[in-house]
């Protein structure tokens, strides 16, 4: 058996190359940006108007003056007009060009206007007041948004500004989320009492919406000619097999042989952890293609899912890894076996401190899926010891 880091090295060292396509701007929010994200013009644009007002030339309110004529109104999105007499003001609106012989702009707050003279009421005015200046927040072809970034909404937002109608990312990995076992049935049909509903490969499917993909479902029965046909079909037009059941020592257990019959290369088969002990990862370099074959139990699938498939596909898509966070225990813990344990948990601020804490919420092991519903986060704790104390601090995968 290998240990939790050598496992995640192994997953981490086989990504796989993904090319790029070229998408809407409505359809990037979620992806990966593949191309450098340059401003076109300065950023504001123009000297901009930031509050409804009027706009004066500062050196004639510092000389004492206080009434202005108004000489008109200048809304956003008109062409710059000028002051035709340098010592008048003119109404200017939020997103509008600075005119032309103003430079300061006070909001209609502090000025009363009657018959087209407005008169200032306050006695501290700085000069380009209330005015965004052209360039101050970004200059033309600087560098804004860098390759290998996840688009949010903020990134939408930028790019929108800069013109770009449509983006060039990370294109997605066809992905095929297996479940296996003669004892599952579908979400919408009534089990027998020996059988169970599948929740793993849903589970996943949803999951994996963080990433924008759309994985297709497929299930095979506990039989060793069908788990190799059905792989065999699967994989011919699929990058990733996510499969969920079938890897441990069971007589019904036909996954990695299944695997290895295929020309898949076993990379990994059991790690030094709990749950998800009998995780199996392999993969088809020549064709770009690995398959990670989880345990079926929920807890474990969801573990293993959480701890090494997504570092890989952040990899995969270009990402850089995830923060690392980490959390204090909350209370003494015990866990005997030479493995690591991921520990569930449901983390909370600590008031004085404002850390991360966590307090286990440990369930009925990897079977029992409805704690889930409970914790937030698994606490990763290391196999060389059995006792974890309080106040200790460790490494957390956190799902919600
Ligand atoms: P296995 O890894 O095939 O030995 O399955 C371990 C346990 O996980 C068994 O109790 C299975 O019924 C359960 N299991 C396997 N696949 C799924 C699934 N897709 N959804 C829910 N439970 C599952
Ligand atoms: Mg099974």
């Amino acid at each position: 058996m290998i240990s939790v880091r050598e496992a995640l090295n192994t997953i981490l060292n086989n990504t796989i190359p993904l090319s790029a396509e070229i998408i809407p701007l409505e359809a990037s929010l979620g992806r990966v940006l593949q191309e450098e994200i340059a401003a076109d013009r300065d950023f504001p644009p123009f000297d901009r108007v930031t509050m409804d007002g009027i706009a004066i030339g500062h050196e004639f309110f510092k000389k004492g003056q206080r009434a202005f004529t108004v000489e008109g109104r200048h809304m956003a999105g008109s062409p710059t007009v000028s002051l035709k007499s340098l010592n008048n003001c003119l109404e200017v609106m939020t997103g509008a060009t600075i005119p032309t012989g103003t430079d300061t702009v006070i909001r209609y707050e502090d000025v009363r206007i009657d018959n087209d003279i407005a008169t200032i009421q306050i006695e501290e005015v700085n000069p380009l007041q209330n005015v965004h200046r052209q360039g101050t927040d970004r200059k033309a072809s600087d560098l804004l948004i860098k390759p290998g970034t996840l688009i949010t909404a903020s990134e939408i937002g930028v790019m929108a500004t800069v013109g770009k109608s449509e983006v060039r990312v990370t294109a997605l990995p066809k992905i095929a989320i297996i479940s296996t076992g003669d004892e599952l049935v579908n979400v919408d049909q009534q089990p027998a009492p020996h059988q169970i509903r599948k929740s793993n490969v849903y589970t996943i499917q949803s999951a994996l919406n963080t990433y924008c993909c759309q994985a297709e479902l497929f299930h095979i029965a506990d039989n060793k000619e069908a788990t190799v046909n059905e792989i065999g079909v699967i994989s011919e037009t699929f990058d990733v097999l996510i499969l969920s059941g079938g890897v441990s020592k069971g007589k019904a257990d036909y996954v990695p042989d299944a695997l290895e019959e295929l020309g898949f290369k076993k990379l990994l088969h059991r790690i030094k952890q709990r749950p998800g002990k009998p995780f199996w990862f392999g993969s088809k370099p020549e064709s770009n293609k690995v398959v990670f074959a989880f345990p079926g139990n929920p807890v474990s699938t969801f573990l293993c899912y959480q701890k090494y498939f997504k570092p890989w596909m952040r990899k995969s898509l270009g990402l850089p890894s995830q923060k690392a966070i980490s959390a204090r225990l909350s209370e003494d813990f015990y866990f005997k076996p030479e493995l690591t344990y991921f520990l569930q948990i449901e983390t909370s601020s600590d008031p004085s401190t404002a850390q991360l804490l966590a307090k286990p919420i440990e369930g009925h092991g990897s079977g029992d899926l409805a704690n889930l519903l409970f914790t937030d986060a698994f606490l990763e704790l290391p196999d060389d010891r059995s006792e974890f104390k309080a106040g200790e601090i460790f490494p957390v995968i956190n799902f919600k």
